[in-house]
């Protein structure tokens, strides 16, 4: 028997001394038969190790009979190797099986010269993580969300956690999912809006959320989830929206940093270059997007004018990264603060697309009421969210952030399903 609490990575291997005796453990991704030598090659999340049994191993005709991705662990002596994979190999002592295969896959994961669609790829989310280009994606992930928390505890800020059940009809909307709920109906939070807002009115003064929102997106894009993992920060007593764009662009930046910094590796195999942009980010206001996109004033910046208005800013100011700021008040929410017919809204572009959106709202109860007033909603309907600004609201402000979209961007990726291990969207609701 082969001692798993022994057990080292395929990368300690090569950092391992010659000689030496080691145990590793993974899949069986190949394996060669030469006469009196068998080449096994073992993959774990940390890489790939070469595995030689010569004719001193007794089970040598046994190796013939494992089946490709079955899950041994082996015992071994290290050697120098002239495998291309590192410059070590492990002389096979003893092998165990731990779990034997089924042959054939049900998919091909590795990436041979046919490309495996992508919805059989999900329906086998399974094994195609086991490629190692698509398990980058994820190792990639962890690192951001360790920034993002990181960045944010160094600010001073206090993570809170939401729910995301709240009363149907509280926020209207066709993207909203109802469920049965006992004797009620409920519905899937599409924001933490009204949480983040609570919160402040609370008293947390700074606070920030990695949690899921969803959304009854009925249309397939390459950019949208049902599910989807959103950032939510919201920050008291500001003074506009520039403390707002400040956390964004230093929270992007350190997000970037961190990733050039820790996934190398994962970075080379998944072709992708960082260029972190300069602070601070441009600004651009809506009235001059507008302008430059030669478009009627008040028109919502759609997806094809975002990546229009990205290339012209890459061209006149050489950055992925940029704010849209200054919205006119026919495209605010009731919620927003304004200054005069201009709303304090800020959306982050990068790399072409809007990754977060946020602004200032509008703490004042009697200014809030003739908001709601103004865009002919009944303030009735909406005592959910106006009444706990009667007894004492801070001015504030905060963004959302698509973290699915974040990570799409930063790696190039060209579907968000890529960044996410089980995407959901209008048909995909399973595994
Ligand atoms: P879009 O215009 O791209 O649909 P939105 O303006 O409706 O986005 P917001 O409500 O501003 O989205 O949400 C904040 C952020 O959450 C977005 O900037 C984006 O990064 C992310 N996001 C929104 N909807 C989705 C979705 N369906 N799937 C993945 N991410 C999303
Ligand atoms: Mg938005």
């Amino acid at each position: 028997m082969v001692n798993l609490s022994r057990r080292k990575s395929t990368s300690d291997l090569q950092k391992a001394r010659i000689g030496s005796t080691i145990v590793l453990a993974g899949w069986v991704e190949k394996s060669k038969h030469l006469g009196k030598l068998a080449f096994l090659s073992l993959r774990d999340r940390e890489g790939y190790a070469q595995i030689v049994a010569n004719k001193k191993f007794m089970g040598l005709q046994s190796l013939k009979d494992l089946t490709r991705e079955s899950v041994v662990s082996v015992k071994g002596k290290v050697k120098t190797s002239k495998a291309k994979i590192g410059g070590k190999e492990l002389e096979l002592i003893e092998l165990e099986v731990l779990s034997r295969a089924e042959v054939p896959l049900p998919i091909e994961f590795l990436g041979g010269t046919v490309e495996t669609d992508m919805s059989k790829r999900l329906d086998y989310r399974y094994l195609d993580l086991r490629n190692p280009k698509v398990l980058a994606i994820f190792k990639v992930r962890s690192v951001m969300l360790n920034a993002i928390h990181k960045f944010f505890r160094d600010n001073d800020f206090l993570e809170m956690q939401t729910s995301k059940i709240s009363e149907a009809g509280a926020e209207g909307g066709a993207e909203l999912f109802k469920l049965p709920y006992f004797k009620k109906t409920i519905a899937l939070n599409q924001s933490q809006q009204l949480y983040k807002q609570l919160i402040m009115i609370s008293g947390f003064e700074k606070a920030y959320e990695i949690g899921t929102s969803y959304r009854a997106e009925k249309s397939h894009t390459h950019r949208h989830l049902t599910e989807f993992w959103q950032l939510d920060v919201e920050m008291s007593f500001i003074d506009g929206i520039g403390e707002i764009m400040k956390t964004q662009e230093k929270l992007l930046v350190s997000v970037l940093r961190a990733v050039k910094k820790e996934c190398k590796p994962e970075l080379e195999l998944l072709k992708a270059n960082i260029d972190v942009p300069k602070l601070p980010f441009p600004k651009i206001s809506h009235v001059d997007a507008c302008k430059l996109l030669k478009l009627k004033q008040g028109t919502d910046i759609g997806t094809e004018a975002e990546r229009k208005l990205g290339n012209l800013v890459k061209k006149k100011y050489k950055t992925d990264a940029f704010f849209l700021i200054n919205f006119p008040e026919n495209l605010t929410k009731f919620y927003a603060m304004h200054d005069g017919k201009i709303g304090r809204y800020v959306d982050l572009i990068y790399k072409n697309n809007e990754i977060s959106s946020g602004g200032q709202r509008e703490h004042r109860y009697d200014i809030l009421i003739n908001q709601i007033k103004n865009k002919k909603l009944n303030p009735k309907d909406l005592e959910f969210y106006t009444t706990p600004f009667k007894f004492g609201a801070p001015p504030h402000g905060g963004f959302g952030m698509g973290i699915d979209r974040m990570l799409m961007f930063i790696l190039n990726l060209p579907n968000v399903r890529e960044a996410v291990l089980f995407p959901r969207d209008v048909e995909r609701t399973g595994p």
